[in-house]
C-alpha cells in the first residue's frame, strides 16, 4: 500500500474520509434542528447570506450574533498491550452497543488531546495509558465529528468493566473482530495501524457498523 494513499483500494474515499456522504452539503439536519434560537438573546435565528461571510449561516436578526457550527473532536486510543495485542472494548452504550471499538470520547473544552486520551481510556477501561503516535484523523460528516486515534501503550491500571465497557479484550493483530466493529473509524484506524505495524495482515472490507 502506498503510504500517501491510505486505504486506497479498500472502498475508502480519496481523501481518507470515513463517511457515507459528500462534502459541501451544509449542517446535518439533526444538528440544524438544535440551532434554532440565539444563544445570546433568544431570538429565533434566520438562515441565509450575511455580509462578510463566504457561506450561508444561521444568524440572529435581533443582535447580529452568528451561530457558527463546527465539528467536534472525538479523542480515542488504540491501547497496545506489552505483548503487542490490541485492546478493544465491547461498547455498553449506544451508538454501537454490543460492538467493539476503541475507548474514547469528546474532547472537553479545558483539556489537551493527550489529557483527553488518558482520561477517556481510564474512564472506560481502568487502564492508564500513554498516548504515542497518531494513527489517524478521520472525518465523519454525517456525525459532525472528527475522530483522532492515538496509538497508546498501557503503563498502569487494571482492566475494569463499566457501563461503557461490557467487555475488555486483547486481540491478536491477525485476529481482530472485523465483522463486529462499532464504527467505520474503528475499522479505518485498525487498517491504518496494521499497515504500519503488521503489513502482512490483510484486513477485510468494511462490513456494517456506522
Ligand atoms: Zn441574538
Amino acid at each position: 500500500m502506498n503510504p500517501g494513499e491510505p486505504g486506497r483500494g479498500r472502498g475508502r474515499g480519496p481523501d481518507g474520509r470515513s463517511t457515507d456522504i459528500d462534502s459541501g452539503r451544509g449542517t446535518p439536519g439533526w444538528l440544524a434542528a438544535s440551532i434554532r434560537f440565539c444563544s445570546r438573546c433568544g431570538t429565533e435565528l434566520r438562515f441565509g447570506t450575511i455580509d462578510g461571510e463566504d457561506r450561508q449561516r444561521s444568524h440572529c436578526p435581533g443582535c447580529g450574533h452568528i451561530a457558527y457550527v463546527n465539528p467536534r473532536l472525538v479523542v480515542t486510543v488504540l491501547p497496545i498491550a506489552d505483548d503487542g495485542r490490541v485492546i478493544l472494548i465491547r461498547r455498553g452504550i449506544e451508538p454501537g452497543r454490543g460492538l467493539w471499538a476503541q475507548p474514547g470520547g469528546f474532547l472537553e473544552i479545558d483539556e489537551t488531546v493527550n489529557e483527553a486520551a488518558v482520561r477517556e481510556a481510564m474512564e472506560e477501561t481502568g487502564l492508564l495509558i500513554e498516548p504515542g503516535e497518531i494513527v489517524g484523523l478521520y472525518t465523519r460528516l454525517e456525525a459532525a465529528v472528527v475522530v483522532l486515534v492515538f496509538e497508546a501503550s498501557v503503563i498502569g491500571g487494571a482492566p475494569t468493566l463499566t457501563t461503557e465497557a461490557l467487555e475488555i479484550r486483547e486481540f491478536e493483530p491477525a485476529d481482530l473482530p472485523w465483522p463486529q466493529l462499532a464504527f467505520k473509524t474503528t475499522h479505518w484506524a485498525l487498517v491504518d495501524w496494521l499497515a504500519r505495524h503488521h503489513p502482512s495482515v490483510d484486513p477485510p472490507a468494511f462490513a456494517g457498523g456506522r
